[in-house]
C-alpha cells in the first residue's frame, strides 16, 4: 500500500509532513517536541505514523500550535490535548475560533455553488470522508500575543496575517529561516489545477482581500524556506513566495490558473489573456475582477466586500498593486 503522506526534514529538527489533503509540521529541539497543525480528524493514522518516522509518539508533543482553527489543521487537536497531554496554542482571536465560540468557515451553500467542477466535488467528498463536518472544537486552548518567540522547541514567532481567518497566523522559525505559513498561501490544493505559490480559491477565505493585503506583511518576514498548509514546501524566501503569486495571478479564469511560476520566479503565460494584477490600474483590475466575480460564483458576502473594495479604490485612484 502506498502512504497517503510523506516526511521531508527541510531544517534539522523541523520535519515537514505532506498530509493526504493538508499539511503539518514537527519540530523537534532536543526534548521538546511541538507540532504546526495536525491535519483532518481522519488524518490521526497519518499523524501518529509521521511522528513515528520522526522518532516521536503522540505523547512526546508538548505543543501544538495552529495556524487557524479549520478542520483540516486542527482535526486531532482536542485528542491530543485529552489524551496526551498536548497544550493547544492559538494566537490572538485564533484562540476563540479553535475554542468554536465563533466559526470562520466556508458554507455548504458556497461549496455547492462550485460542485459543478469536478475537482470539488472530489475535495468535498475527501473532506466529509476524513471528518471535516465532524465537531472539532478545543476545549482549552493557550493564547499568545502576536510577535513573542513561544517556548517550544525551535521556539516559533507568531505573527497575525489576517483574511483566511480573522486570526490566521503564520510561525516564523528564525534559527532555521523556515517560516510556516498555514492557508496565508500555498503552493497547490485538490481544486486548483495550478501548482506552485497561489493563493487559495477566495470562498476559502473569510475576507479575501484582508488576506491579499496580509501577503505584504508575509513578504517582509526573513527566510529560506516556505512551509504551506496544502503543497509542497517551496525552496524560497516568503518575499519570493508572495512575488510568485503576485506574478502568476490572472483574474480571467480562477485564480493562478492560466500561468505558472518558472523555477526562478517569472511568469510563463499558459493562454494569451493572463494579466498581472501587479502592473495593472485600479480600472483594469476592477474591469477583470467584475468579470471573474461573476463567472466564478464567489458566494455573495465575498463579492460584496470585493465589489464596496473596488468603488473605494477607484474613488481614491489607488492602484490595486500599493494595496496595504
Ligand atoms: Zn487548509
Amino acid at each position: 500500500m502506498t502512504s497517503d503522506w510523506q516526511i521531508t526534514e527541510v531544517a534539522t529538527g523541523i520535519h515537514f509532513v505532506e498530509g493526504p489533503a493538508s499539511n503539518w509540521v514537527i519540530l523537534i529541539d532536543g526534548d521538546a517536541t511541538a507540532l504546526i497543525d495536525c491535519g483532518y480528524p481522519g488524518d490521526w493514522t497519518a499523524l501518529t505514523a509521521s511522528l513515528a518516522a520522526a522518532g516521536k509518539h503522540p505523547d512526546d508533543v508538548d505543543q501544538l500550535l495552529v495556524t487557524h482553527a479549520h478542520a483540516d489543521h486542527i482535526g486531532s487537536a482536542e485528542r491530543l490535548r485529552r489524551d496526551h497531554g498536548t497544550e493547544v496554542i492559538a494566537c490572538g482571536p485564533e484562540a476563540q475560533h479553535a475554542r468554536r465560540t465563533v466559526l470562520h468557515q466556508v458554507t455548504k451553500a458556497e461549496v455547492e455553488a462550485q460542485a459543478a467542477d469536478p475537482l470539488v466535488r472530489v475535495w468535498m467528498d475527501h473532506a466529509i470522508a476524513a471528518g471535516g463536518l465532524g465537531d472539532v472544537a478545543v476545549a482549552k486552548v493557550t493564547e499568545v500575543p502576536p510577535g513573542a518567540a513561544i517556548a517550544a522547541a525551535h521556539r516559533p514567532i507568531p505573527h497575525l496575517l489576517p483574511g483566511h481567518t480573522p486570526g490566521h497566523t503564520v510561525y516564523e522559525l528564525p534559527e532555521a529561516q523556515v517560516v510556516v505559513v498555514g492557508d496565508g498561501l500555498v503552493s497547490g490544493h485538490a481544486i486548483s489545477k495550478h501548482q506552485g505559490p497561489q493563493m487559495l480559491h477566495p470562498m476559502f477565505h473569510t475576507d479575501p482581500l484582508m488576506a491579499e493585503r496580509s501577503l505584504e506583511r508575509l513578504s517582509a518576514l526573513p527566510g529560506e524556506v516556505v512551509l504551506p498548509g496544502h503543497g509542497p514546501a517551496m525552496q524560497c524566501s516568503p518575499a519570493a513566495a508572495v512575488a510568485a503569486v503576485r506574478g502568476t495571478r490572472t483574474l480571467t479564469g480562477a485564480p493562478g490558473r492560466h500561468s505558472s511560476p518558472t523555477p526562478d520566479g517569472q511568469q510563463t503565460a499558459q493562454s494569451a489573456p493572463a494579466r498581472s494584477v501587479g502592473s495593472s490600474t485600479t480600472d483594469e483590475v476592477a474591469e477583470v475582477l467584475r468579470e471573474w466575480l461573476s463567472s466564478a460564483g464567489v458566494p455573495c458576502e465575498a463579492r460584496g466586500r470585493v465589489l464596496q473594495e473596488i468603488a473605494c479604490r477607484q474613488a481614491s485612484g489607488s492602484r490595486w498593486s500599493s494595496a496595504s
